[in-house]
């Protein structure tokens, strides 16, 4: 009898210790993972605004729209990193570019309008690099390059890994007319497959319904301006405000890259830039930490530096990438629809999705090292396996 006892205590201890804790939330993080194939290599997001089903339906979209654009993406950045000498800022661009090309999301192709009906975009990329040396602007640790209010890029990431890449990393940031000048330059652009678009390429009778509703909105408020950008509580569908794309990879030699793109904030003022470009704000990476991309109210990601915040906390309280997300995300003003959420990832592969308490969602997903991609949309959904099915008919002529 005694020894049952023994037993019996002794066994509920080693529970107590080593059973797996149940994960706190499924936006919170995905477990350790051992299992170097099972490690994420990419993770990314179509922004904290989702439509609900009927949304979907009355937008002439389904669910699986967007899931099979999200696989996609992760396909198509898997490939770019999956072996050895591949990098992961090609996986970063290769996922956000499929994302800008879909016409789904607020980024590239599924811009959404400034108030005066044009569109402009923002991207910024970033490496988490933290080995060489070097003299003040040429030292190749985190080399970053951004773009915005760019509107006649085709794809806003690919110009903004030019600018990183730019000769003696002479510059970060480049903004409107001079960003389209060196992007669209004839080696810049056949070197990144940059294209010049005019800027109707990026209308769509969806986006064009959107603008439309925000006026309607601001009629009715007496002319009173009730632009997403300037009033976040203005009550609109999330989805409206916040699509941006994003995406955090890891490569084989361990390190990080972190991009993000967007058509910014439905009805925002020209000219207005959001967090997306701004390196700390909405993209930052440091392979000693993490790689973050974000999406939400872009004024709150940037007065809170919350890309590099998670980053500092890894680095300076020793977080988690889980506890750090989560950490940045709860010390955030909140707002009703949700202030927006992020992804990171840490050079370990382990991913971690963040979302403000009201917010429905984000489109998200991650591909792990033998190539499992798993995608979820609405906030209290786990991700699950997906097929990639072969590609139908695409954004230009659905829900456009
Ligand atoms: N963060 C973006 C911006 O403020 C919007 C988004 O995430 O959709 O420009």
């Amino acid at each position: 009898m005694r020894t049952y006892f023994a037993v019996l205590v002794i066994g509920s201890l080693l529970v107590g210790v080593f059973a797996v804790q149940p994960e706190p939330g499924p936006m919170r993080a995905s477990k350790q993972q051992p299992d170097p194939s099972k490690k994420t290599l990419l993770v990314i997001h179509g922004g904290a605004g989702v439509l609900t089903e009927q949304e979907m339906k009355a937008e002439g979209l389904v669910r699986s729209d967007f899931e099979q654009a999200l696989a996609r993406a992760l396909a198509a950045g898997h490939e770019a990193v999956k072996d050895k000498g591949r990098t992961s800022v090609n996986a970063v661009e290769a996922a956000i570019r499929v994302m800008e090309d879909s016409g789904l999301f607020n980024a590239g192709r599924g811009a959404a309008f400034n108030s005066d009906g044009r569109v402009e975009l923002d991207a910024a990329i970033m490496e988490g690099n933290m080995t060489g040396q070097g003299e003040g602007k040429r030292d190749p640790r985190k080399r970053a390059g951004a773009v915005t209010g760019v509107a006649h890029i085709k794809n806003p990431i690919s110009a903004a890994r030019a600018v990183m890449e730019m000769d003696g990393s002479r510059h970060v940031m480049l903004a409107g007319d001079g960003a389209e000048t060196f992007a669209l330059g004839e080696a810049v652009s056949r070197r990144y497959r940059i294209e010049r678009v005019s800027n109707l390429y990026f209308w769509s009778d969806r986006r064009l319904r959107h603008i439309r509703e925000e006026f309607k909105k601001e009629g009715a408020a007496g002319g009173k301006k009730s632009a997403s950008a300037a009033t976040p509580d203005h009550g609109g569908s999330a989805e409206r405000r916040f699509g941006t794309v994003g995406a955090v990879a890891v490569d084989t030699d361990g390190h990080l890259a972190a991009g993000t793109s967007t058509g910014g904030l439905t009805n925002k003022l020209p000219g207005r830039i959001g967090d997306s470009p701004v390196i700390g704000a909405g993209t930052y990476a440091d392979d000693r930490a993490c790689g973050v991309s974000c999406t939400g109210t872009g004024e709150v990601f940037m007065r809170h530096a919350v890309a590099h915040d998670v980053v500092a906390r890894m680095l300076y309280a020793k977080n988690s990438v889980a506890d750090a997300a989560r950490a940045t995300i709860d010390a955030l003003p909140d707002e009703e629809g949700g202030v927006g959420g992020l992804i990171a990832l840490d050079r370990e592969g382990r991913h971690t999705f963040a979302l403000s308490k009201k917010s429905a969602g984000m489109y998200r997903g991650f591909v792990t090292a033998d190539g499992q991609i798993l995608v979820a949309i609405y906030a209290a959904e786990r991700p699950r396996p997906i097929n990639l099915a072969p590609k139908r008919q695409d954004a230009k002529s659905k829900g456009r």
